[in-house]
């Protein structure tokens, strides 16, 4: 058997991590921007992180949710706590997709509605209401396909009020678009999201999944704008590579046994993870980090003659050429050791690095990036 060739791979083996970089198997090291896509939050292998999973693993691993696991209630408490959610609750579970998926799900139950607005250039996953959901066709199988979806333009606010009827269930939008190319839902729109949910009877679902976790410089995207959603998805910086995802749920919405469930989800293994980075982005403040040093490289970015656009909030960063980016990633990664993510849109490179970054790593950036742009410059 091989592995189901789905995924177009760079010919590169990484085989040991530490903070912000890589090392593959010919002991090459590589400058990591891109986290293994926004995941990596606290650094690869933090030694805190390790220590608790190691400890947690050689007492128990995993039992299912058919018994009391103290280490979720640790976790949510402490989630909680540092997000300022104290009052909601925490449903835990295994990737970004199935947050969305119960999210949406959830949303179902409570208002009894099928109607659900989404955005264009939106990314919620692959499973059948998120990909449903994600404004990328070739994503979504026939039997995916969904007449229950709408997809409007984000951030406007006509397009919006005319599609807010009583018969909506959920409105569901990125803290920043991710996949998108790094798009910022302005604060004003997600207010009038907001609202209307509210005078419509409909649910606000932020997708924290990529923004969220401290990446944008607050704990979660949304929080630039002063609004509590109805409910909030999380995954990837939440387990820092451990596979953990989570809805954070307004305590308005009533849980039944059995509406929701999932054999791995919360297990010992994925708590002791998640909380691992909790404690670390605390302890090392790393939100504060990610505030700082995001805005070191924006400004500096922002100031390179040849960039069209840049974008975004923390340490989640958008940079738009003036050309399609897929040579220009490609000679940061084999030629100067440098790993950066693309999107959805062609020309920008998207910037994801682990939020304990430190100005030494990102001016390594920034030269290389301008030294590439100046010698094409010259070949052009
Ligand atoms: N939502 C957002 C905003 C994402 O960026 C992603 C993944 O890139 C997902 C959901 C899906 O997460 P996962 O791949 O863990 O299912």
């Amino acid at each position: 058997m091989k592995p189901f060739d789905v995924y177009p791979l760079f010919d590169i083996e990484p085989v040991k991590a530490q903070g912000s970089y890589i090392w593959d198997k010919n002991g090459t090291k590589y400058l990591d921007l891109y986290g293994g896509h926004a995941v990596i939050s606290i650094g690869h292998s933090h030694p805190y992180y390790v220590q608790k999973i190691s400890e947690q693993l050689n007492k128990i691993g995993f039992y299912s949710n058919s018994v009391k696991i103290s280490l979720q209630e640790t976790l949510a408490q402490k989630l909680g706590e540092f997000s300022g959610y104290e009052n909601y609750n925490l449903f835990m579970c295994n990737s970004g997709a199935e947050a969305n998926e119960n999210a949406l799900k959830l949303t179902s139950f409570h208002t009894g509605r099928k109607k659900i607005i989404a955005f264009n250039k939106s990314f919620h996953g692959r499973t059948s209401l998120a990909v449903a959901a994600t404004d990328d066709k070739s994503i979504v199988a026939p039997i995916n396909e969904n007449e229950n979806i709408v997809f409007l333009p984000m951030n406007d606010e006509i397009a919006f009020e005319k599609e807010m009827r009583n018969n909506v269930c959920a409105v569901i939008i990125e803290g920043i678009q991710g996949v998108g190319g790094v798009r910022i839902p302005t604060e004003a729109f997600l207010k009038r999201i907001k609202s209307l949910c509210e005078k419509f009877g409909a649910l606000m679902v932020l997708d924290e999944v990529q923004s969220g976790y401290g990446r944008s410089g607050k704990f979660f995207a949304h929080q630039y704008a002063d609004l509590k959603p109805d409910l909030i998805t999380v995954a990837k910086g939440m387990g820092n590579g451990f596979p953990v995802g989570g809805v954070l749920i307004s305590s308005e919405i009533k849980s039944k046994h059995g509406m929701l469930g999932t054999t791995f989800g919360g297990n010992h293994l994925a708590c002791a993870a998640a909380i691992a980075v909790l404690d670390v982005i605390k302890n090392e403040n790393l939100i504060e980090n990610a505030l700082q040093m995001g805005n070191y490289i924006m400004e500096n970015v922002k100031s390179i003659e040849d960039v069209k656009e840049a974008r975004g909030k923390g340490l989640m960063i958008g940079i738009e050429l003036e050309f399609p980016c897929v040579d220009f990633r490609k000679e940061l990664l084999f030629r100067h050791k440098i790993f950066t993510g693309s999107s959805s849109d062609k020309n920008t490179i998207r910037i994801l690095p682990a939020l304990n970054i430190t100005k030494t790593e990102a001016d390594i950036f920034l030269e290389t990036f301008t030294k590439i742009l100046k010698s094409q410059k010259q070949i052009v």
